[in-house]
């Protein structure tokens, strides 16, 4: 397993925000995670990819406890395989497309080369607009840069909190063709999402209500997550 989840709990003051989710995520798989808002689903997200200390429980990713890790060692597992994206996109306004893309590397000292940053720009069909900064890109190309900087020191993981979320939806479904490809190439996505023809895309779906996995769908259509948000 790529991911290993075991009880994680999650208190915020005396919130209790997640209450024991166990999970696990194969290598090449895509899964999905809807729920209800407030329901902990950006808070397992963060949890998972070490964003976030765990309250109680445990995350193992590639064989790594993430709290048995250093600072040091945390960030280092996170820049060399998993990868974010987040609804708001995050770019650096300052920055063209190509500097946003090279950017993690070049803060973590690791070397990136020009063609790297090409390639993932590239693979997110926006090579032509390698010199454009973020205010001259519309929200669909803003997130395609986000996936590509995500995407460039190829993680293992690709982790996305609500990608479409600010997107229309012609724009939403080329974000989703791209996590698609991401999944067809081998790499692991775990999505949080409330759009449910989204979460029909992936492998497996987790339904989170209250701080737990209310049910798991293997492979199912936006009806069937509907009707299991509901029960
Ligand atoms: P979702 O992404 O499903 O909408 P979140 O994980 O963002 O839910 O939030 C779940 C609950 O945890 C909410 O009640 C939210 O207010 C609370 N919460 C999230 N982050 C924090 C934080 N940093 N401090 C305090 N409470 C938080
Ligand atoms: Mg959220």
């Amino acid at each position: 397993m790529v991911i290993e989840v075991d009880r994680l709990g999650k208190t915020f003051g005396d919130t209790e925000v997640l209450r024991g989710v166990s999970l696990s995520v194969a290598p090449g798989e895509f899964l999905a995670i809807v729920g209800p808002s407030g329901s902990g689903k950006s808070t397992l997200l963060y949890c998972m990819s070490g964003l976030e200390p765990a309250t109680s429980g445990s995350v193992r990713i590639l064989g790594t406890t993430l709290g048995t890790l250093s600072r040091g060692g945390l960030a280092e597992l996170r820049r060399d395989h998993l990868g974010f994206v987040f609804q708001s996109y995050n770019l650096i306004p300052s920055l063209t497309a190509r500097d946003n893309v090279a950017l993690p590397a070049r803060l973590a000292r690791r070397g990136i080369s020009g063609a790297d940053i090409d390639r993932a720009l590239a693979e997110v069909g926006l090579a032509d607009r390698a010199d454009a900064r973020p205010s001259a890109l519309s929200g669909g190309q803003q997130q395609r840069v986000a996936i590509a900087r995500a995407l460039a020191l190829r993680p293992d993981v690709l982790f996305a909190d609500e990608p479409t979320g600010a997107l229309d939806t012609t724009a939403g479904e080329q974000v989703l063709d791209l996590i698609g490809k991401v999944v067809a190439d081998g790499r692991s996505v775990v999505m949080v999402t409330h759009d449910l023809r989204a979460a029909a895309r992936a492998d497996r779906v987790l339904v989170l209500r209250d701080g737990v996995v209310h049910r798991e769908l293997d492979h199912p259509d936006a009806a069937a997550i509907f009707t299991a948000m509901g029960d």
